[in-house]
Parts: C-alpha cells; sequence; structure tokens
C-alpha cells in the first residue's frame, strides 16, 4: 500500500516587491497510513503554504508530491483537480460552507460531485456522529461556531479521502469549544482509519496527535 502522502524536497518561493521569500526548501514529510501529524510553527513560517501544496492547491516550485502513490506534479490540471476531490479532504480555519445549502447538503455535495453511492446515508451518519443529528437540515448561518466547524470536517471526511489536512481547523473556535471539536476531530479521523496533517500553533493540541513536526528553515524537521 502507498503512503497517503509523500512530500519530497519540495520548495516554494513567493516574490514580494524585489525580494525573493524562500518560504519552503526542501522540505519533505511523508505520512504514513493512519497516522496523525500535528504541524507545529510560529506564524509566518510556511505552514499553510505546506498544506496547499500537499492539497494540490498549488503547485511547488520544485520537488514531488504524491498523494496516495500519485505523483500530482506529472498531471494536468483536471486529474489533479479528481484526487483532490476524490482523496482529499481540506480542513481551513474558516468553515467556508455553502450559506444557501443546509448542513445534509454540504455534506452530500462533494460525494454527488463524486458520484458516490448512499451519499445522504453517509452525510447522516458523519452528522450523526458529530452530534449533529438535530442539525442536519439547518443552514449554517443558523448554527454556532463549533457546529459550523464540525460540519465542514464531516464534509472533507465525505468522500472517505486517503489524506486529511486541517489548518488550524479549530483557530477561531473560543477555547473550550476548540477543545470539543478537536478530540470529536481526532477520534473520527481515527476511526475513519485516514491520515491526517493538522496544523496548529496550540501545544496542548498538538501533543494529542502521533507525531509533532515544525518548519525550520523552510524544512520539516521532527519534534
Ligand atoms: P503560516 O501558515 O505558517 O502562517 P504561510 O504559509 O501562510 O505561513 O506564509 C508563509 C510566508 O509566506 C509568510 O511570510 C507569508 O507572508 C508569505 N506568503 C504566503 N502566501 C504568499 C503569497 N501568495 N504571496 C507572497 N507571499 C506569501
Ligand atoms: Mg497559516
Amino acid at each position: 500500500m502507498s503512503d497517503p502522502l509523500v512530500l519530497d524536497r519540495v520548495s516554494r518561493t513567493y516574490r514580494s516587491g524585489d525580494q525573493d521569500l524562500h518560504v519552503l526548501q526542501n522540505a519533505s514529510l511523508t505520512l504514513h497510513a493512519g497516522e496523525i501529524v500535528a504541524l507545529v510553527a510560529p506564524s509566518g513560517t510556511g505552514k499553510s503554504t505546506l498544506l496547499h501544496l500537499a492539497g494540490l492547491l498549488e503547485r511547488p516550485d520544485a520537488g514531488v508530491v504524491r498523494v496516495d502513490g500519485l505523483d500530482a506534479g506529472a498531471l494536468p490540471d483536471p486529474a489533479r483537480t479528481a484526487i483532490r476531490r476524490d482523496r482529499i479532504g481540506f480542513v481551513y480555519q474558516a468553515h467556508h460552507l455553502l450559506a444557501e445549502f443546509t448542513a445534509i447538503e454540504n455534506v452530500i455535495l462533494p460525494q454527488l460531485i463524486a458520484r458516490r453511492p448512499d451519499a445522504r446515508r453517509r452525510a447522516e451518519a458523519l452528522l450523526t456522529a458529530f452530534g449533529l443529528s438535530h442539525r442536519l437540515n439547518h443552514l449554517p448561518g443558523k448554527l454556532s461556531g463549533g457546529e459550523k466547524q464540525r460540519v465542514a470536517i464531516a464534509r472533507a471526511l465525505a468522500n472517505a479521502p486517503a489524506v486529511l489536512l486541517a489548518d488550524e481547523p479549530t483557530g477561531n473556535l473560543d477555547v473550550g469549544t476548540s477543545r470539543i471539536v478537536f478530540d470529536e476531530l481526532l477520534r473520527m479521523v481515527r476511526e475513519q482509519g485516514v491520515a491526517a496533517l493538522i496544523a496548529t500553533h496550540n501545544p496542548e493540541l498538538a501533543a494529542r496527535m502521533d507525531r509533532r513536526v515544525t518548519l525550520q528553515d523552510g524544512a520539516v524537521v521532527e519534534v
């Protein structure tokens, strides 16, 4: 079985004014099946950049990104989109739910796009596992911050991805809610057997994952 995610000597430079900002330089990281890894590093060090490269939202300047054994760099955009849809779940700090659609519709939609059977049943099961069986038909605007983020996590898991990528997924929640939602996230990720890379600057949350890495001068370092 292939590793769910491999970053091999990935580099990314941003041009700002007349300066080159070398955010990632030969960053390498492998996520093994079912492993939950914390990406802990100060703000501005490249966590989001790394997650966007891993999520095939951007391309690196150099290096290889392999998802579920597929070398994404060798593929044109439509094939990358298909990998992103079928094998990657992404959770942002802000929920990014579709405001016009109910909670359950938000979790059904990615499954319809991927033409998966039993979309409604799976959406209901996921939302129920997040304690939201009484919120299925609510619009996001009628949900609390913690509830919205639970729906966003359920949506990211909807297509049974090989990899879940989360960028400070509870960063917008108060401390108490953050802890509870994070517990649920970890429980569901373990239950579904998904490999996860989760950026956080909260050491308490990082301590509960299987392994911790940080970014140092653009490289990934174990801590
Ligand atoms: P983190 O998520 O750890 O806070 P980011 O990956 O968002 O870090 O950003 C790393 C560095 O790259 C920061 O200095 C940021 O300002 C810069 N950066 C990020 N995206 C861009 C961009 N699109 N253009 C120019 N600079 C960027
Ligand atoms: Mg960030």
